[in-house]
């Protein structure tokens, strides 16, 4: 059922304590935390607490939740003193895109110059 927990999906398991992570911001529906292999200076994932796969089904299933997303993703950015020069916002939808893990996840990045189009 959309939003329960998977018992094999790792940001399942940060949300519930079972995989340690470096949390930077929570709120009753997401938790932010600091990437494992960041790729700029600040990298920061922002995840519900609830399970959706990406970022479609999110919306879909629940709009608010994925309001929530971006709202806490915008505050990472002002708690990170990234949001005066700029920052990105992604969200990999596929594994043709580079999605590797299948529960929703925000980026963060910023901290350094960013190029677009993105590789
Ligand atoms: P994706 O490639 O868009 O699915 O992003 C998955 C992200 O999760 C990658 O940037 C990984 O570095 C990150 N990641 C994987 N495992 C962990 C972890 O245990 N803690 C924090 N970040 C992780």
């Amino acid at each position: 059922m959309a939003g329960e927990p998977q018992a094999d999906c790792l940001f399942c398991k940060i949300v519930a304590g079972e995989v340690p992570a470096t949390l930077v911001r929570e709120s009753e529906t997401t938790v932010a935390f600091r990437d494992i292999n960041p790729q700029a200076p600040t990298h920061v994932l922002v995840i519900p607490r609830a399970h959706h796969p990406d970022a479609a089904s999110v919306a879909a299933a629940d709009p608010q939740l994925a309001a929530d997303i971006l709202r806490e993703a915008g505050a990472v950015a002002a708690d990170e003193h990234i949001d005066d020069s700029g920052y990105r916002i992604v969200l990999n939808t596929g594994a043709g895109a580079g999605q590797t893990v299948f529960h929703v996840h925000a980026h963060v990045l910023g901290g350094r110059g960013l190029n677009w189009p993105p590789g």
